[in-house]
């Protein structure tokens, strides 16, 4: 037996879908013990049965499933009211609980007290340093409310002890259960574990992010988003840590050698989601073309509702789309944006538009024909680069505005679109003509 392995715990209650200020704990608990090549728990606190729902653990572990968080121990506390029964007994046998008579604001019955030893509780939290709380105002606190009832603070160190967690890592909300819970330890004669809280994660719009604010949604909802779970977990892991030099972009394995929990900030670290889209943009540009294009399948749907959509420009607008947005929100911008539907549909043109400034219509005419011929003539290979050869001297000589709007608006019928080169290598030989030759009959 290794005397020193590190264990952690992650031990959340399944009375909600996993939410994102649950990733940022579960990824501390987790880099924290792969770091040291110690053990990492799930403890499904699912002890309220009234709000406990498997649904909601099940969402929590696919959560941890997509995030790649993966675990050595998986423990529900609802299959251990056995185990706790016999430590409540032992704490009633050796003095330190009892069963109390119903106060009058209480309950109807009797419940199980802690004989609070009334004494100072010191400890060293990582992150917060030295702590001190004088335990007397806690009172005589309940620990179960029957045999078979335990309460948190009973059934929380009963696991703690038994499943050997040398490290409780957890939100600072919990600070002031550490007293009891300490008490209940030495009671039952566990070891005592380090305790680090964690900084509150804080709303942009300031005060502590909560159930109000717009980024806190189920976690899986990130990934609907086009959100990646590298990117998730580099995001959450800078929320009141970083690797102290410049770097922002760190991989799991980078963070699981990285981090340090004596480095963890006291104070609060703010959800910036432009940052977390920042971030996945780092990612996605890290993709192949390839790559991305099957990012984008949970879209298919979205993108088979324009109007004669095809896969052949699809594929060809893939780099577009790849070089614009950050997330599923961004192509989903684009789609209603209408940016992407003048790939598949000739575009309407406004005439007032089609010249440079205030060229007369004759220039125009005159620029757009000769563009036609040398397209015309053109019979090389079809890409950008050979487009741009073929027809920026042309531009460079009448004037790029000149000879270069009228072309990109033609094709596009958009104020701003990629270059008319892009255009006519998406389009194609045949449409790019007919959609000049329609601005032209419109001049
Ligand atoms: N089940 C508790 C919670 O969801 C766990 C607290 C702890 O980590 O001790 O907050």
């Amino acid at each position: 037996m290794n005397e020193n392995k590190i264990v952690t715990r992650m031990a959340p209650s399944p009375t909600g879908k996993f939410h994102i200020g649950s990733v940022r704990t579960t990824l501390f608990n987790y880099l924290f013990a792969r770091q040291h090549k110690g053990t990492f728990i799930i403890r499904s606190e699912d002890t309220d049965k009234e709000r406990s729902k498997q649904e909601y653990e099940d969402n929590m572990l696919d959560s941890l499933k997509w995030l790649g968080l993966d675990f050595d121990e998986f423990y529900r506390q609802s299959e251990r009211t056995a185990i706790y029964q016999k430590h409540i007994k032992q704490l009633i046998s050796s003095g330190h609980a009892y069963e109390a008579e119903p106060s009058k604001e209480d309950s109807q019955q009797a419940v199980i007290r802690f004989k609070n030893p009334n004494k100072k509780i010191s400890f060293k939290d990582l992150i917060l340093g030295d702590i001190e709380f004088d335990t007397t105002e806690l009172g005589d606190f309940v620990i179960a409310r029957t045999i078979n009832l335990p309460v948190y603070h009973l059934t929380v160190v009963v696991d703690d002890g038994l499943m050997g967690v040398t490290h409780i890592i957890r939100g600072q909300e919990h600070i002031n259960n550490t007293s009891r819970q300490i008490l209940i330890l030495e009671a039952l004669g566990f070891s005592r574990p380090q305790y680090a809280h964690i900084p509150l994660i804080m709303s942009p719009r300031g005060g502590k992010l909560s159930k109000r604010d717009p980024e806190v949604v189920p976690t899986l909802e990130y990934k609907d988003k086009g959100i990646l779970p590298e990117a998730l977990i580099n995001f959450m892991a800078f929320i009141g840590w970083n690797p102290g030099d410049e770097r922002e972009i760190l991989s799991k394995e980078e963070l699981i050698k990285e981090f340090d929990l004596n480095k963890v900030q006291k104070g609060g670290g703010v959800f910036n989601i432009e940052k977390l889209k920042w971030i996945n943009k780092q990612y996605l540009n890290r993709y192949s073309l390839d790559e991305f294009e099957n990012y984008l399948k949970p879209l298919e749907v979205e993108f088979q509702k324009i109007p004669n959509f095809n896969q052949e420009i699809f594929k060809k607008i893939i780099p577009i789309i790849k070089e614009r947005v950050d997330d599923f929100d961004g192509v989903r911008e684009m789609i209603e944006k209408n940016e992407l539907g003048y790939y598949f549909n000739s575009p309407e043109l406004n005439k007032e538009k089609i010249s440079w400034k205030e060229n007369p219509a004759e220039t125009t005419q005159k620029h757009l024909e000769k563009v036609s011929q040398l397209i015309e003539n053109y019979s090389a290979e079809w890409n950008n680069d050979a487009l741009k050869e073929l027809i920026f001297p042309y531009a460079e000589q009448e004037g790029k505005g000149d000879v270069l709007w009228p072309l990109r608006y033609a094709l596009s019928g958009q104020e701003k679109s990629p270059d008319p080169f892009t255009l006519l290598f998406v389009l194609g030989k045949k449409e790019s003509l007919s959609r000049i030759q329609k601005a032209r009959e419109l001049l």
